[in-house]
């Protein structure tokens, strides 16, 4: 995980939700007030363009890399999926949890709740409706592996609407978290948010199975370069020779490299585990 930096892309996230709410929302009164109405994600907002702008403009500004599990989504862009920070369909109470946690962009000053948004006269911006806010809106894979299927294992489907601490909106957030050797996501007992943080792994389910191989072999290829790994995208034969390279090496681990094995040695598992390229070194 690394920390998100909303600022760097603000000003182009602000104009595209501005032009938005003001071609498809704004309702101009007869006595020269105006109020939004009908502010909708799923409808207008994705049928006008702006999603798709939105989508792009929060890829540059995560580098290409799901806010959650580090999946380079440039390579594959049908797992691109838009994640609600604050879920679009949250309580006052809820929608309340985030903006009192303090944590930038996520701020009072920066989102409202969308329903609480329309309707009212003569609003100003920000704050921005928190269903169509690039404060609000990260990009994340679909958190599909190859064994599974369209079924989602980890990231933004897997939470669902359930309450994560934004932890990618922490600076230095990748100074509080460990990437073990046998490739689980530990938090440092020493940061701030530790409980918070352990409760977002969870929910996100950062810790899962395909997860902590794929991070372990990362770990393991450290001095393998980087080139030698992509070439075996296109030949079983070495990637079953970089496998047994590094795995089969600790007795207690034979079960898990067994299973390891069977499932990179595949041409499909072993471009899943390339997304995670960020890992090379890294861990
Ligand atoms: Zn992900």
């Amino acid at each position: 995980m690394k920390f998100i930096n909303k600022k760097t892309h603000l000003q182009e996230g602000h104009t595209i939700t501005d032009e938005y709410l003001n071609a498809e929302c704004r309702v101009n009164e007869d006595d020269g007030h105006f109020h939004y109405q009908n502010v909708d994600y799923d409808g207008s907002f994705r049928s006008s363009g702006a999603k798709g702008r939105m989508l792009r403009l929060a890829l540059a500004n995560q580098d290409n890399y799901c806010c959650y599990c580090m999946r380079d989504l440039g390579m594959h862009d049908s797992m691109v999926t838009l994640e609600h920070v604050i879920p679009q369909k949250s309580t006052t109470k809820e929608f309340n949890s985030y903006v009192n946690l303090n944590v930038y962009p996520l701020t009072e000053g920066e989102v409202v709740r969308t329903r609480d948004f329309t309707g009212v006269q003569d609003p100003t911006l920000p704050p921005r409706p928190h269903t169509v806010s690039f404060e609000n809106l990260t990009v994340s894979c679909d958190g599909t592996f190859p064994d599974r299927g369209p079924a989602s294992q980890c990231c933004n489907s897997k939470r669902g609407n359930r309450f994560v601490f934004p932890m990618f909106y922490i600076e230095g957030v990748e100074n509080d978290i460990v990437y073990m050797e046998n490739g689980t996501i530990q938090i440092k007992e020493s940061c701030a948010h530790a409980e918070d943080y352990r409760k977002m792994i969870r929910t996100a389910n950062l810790n899962c199975r395909n997860l902590k191989y794929i991070r372990r072999l990362w770990y393991l290829f450290a001095d393998i370069p980087y080139r030698d790994l992509e070439n075996c995208v296109n030949d079983e034969n070495q990637r079953m020779e970089k496998l047994r390279q590094v795995l089969y090496l600790d007795n207690d681990m034979a079960d898990q490299d067994n299973e390891i094995f069977n499932k990179f040695k595949r041409e499909n598992y072993w471009r899943t585990f390339m997304m995670y390229h960020w890992f090379y070194r890294n861990s």
